[in-house]
């Protein structure tokens, strides 16, 4: 697993602009019904990845304005509760991301809720460039962190190992301090707060594709 400086991986740098896929009303990436991007490119690496053919920037197809209209159509029907963005890498493929987390803040306000899946931490988040920190100001609820595979644990709620956390983001911001998401199975959980871990010798020899 590869584990950032704050600031060493821009989504100007390394997004493609694709996306892996679009499933619309879907029931597993977040509370109630769904539609979920799958956004391509990631940097972190880490093992166990649950979907290894995201990583390249370059997998799937380009995020187009069709697609974008087709998510905003789907997220206007009134079973559906909100967008997930997930990857893949968001935060690497701000491009995508903010600019359609922008467009559902100014269709739907906060009728809609915005779920995201990161292999940031909100600590790393809050220390990231602009484009990182304004997506995160876009959203509802973060999972956050990488996958670990020492910490694989199938039984939890949205997460596939212990280290991840379900949290509620403008509490969070209004906290500054992760805040378990307060409906979630660790809603009475006080998570662990996450320093940033300085790259160790052997991380920062090794360049990100
Ligand atoms: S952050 Fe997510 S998509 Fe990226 S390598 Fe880790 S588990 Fe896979």
């Amino acid at each position: 697993m590869r584990i950032p400086e704050p600031g060493q991986w821009q989504a100007e740098k390394v997004s493609q602009g694709y996306v892996a896929d679009y499933k619309p009303f879907e029931f597993v990436d977040g509370e109630g019904v769904r539609c979920s991007l799958y956004v391509s490119g990631c940097l972190f690496a880490c093992e166990g990845c649950f979907n290894e053919r995201t990583w390249n920037f370059r997998y799937g197809q380009p995020y187009t304005d069709e697609l974008e209209q087709r998510v905003l159509a789907d997220l206007a029907h009134e079973s559906v509760q909100g967008l997930t963005l997930l990857g893949g890498e968001p935060f690497l493929n701000t491009q995508v991301c903010l600019r359609l987390a922008r467009r559902v803040r100014a269709e739907f306000g906060a009728g809609k809720d915005i779920w995201c899946w990161s292999g940031y931490t909100f600590e790393q988040l809050l220390a990231e460039t602009p484009d990182k920190v304004e997506l995160l100001g876009q959203l509802d609820v973060l999972v956050d962190g990488p996958f670990e595979i020492a910490l694989r644990d199938l039984t939890l709620q949205f997460r596939g190992s212990s280290n991840q956390r379900v949290l509620d983001v403008p509490a969070s911001l209004a906290a500054g301090e992760a805040v378990p998401w307060a409906r979630g199975a660790d809603a009475t959980q006080r998570y662990e707060q996450v320093a940033h871990r300085p790259l160790d010798q052997h991380e920062r020899t090794r360049s990100p594709r």
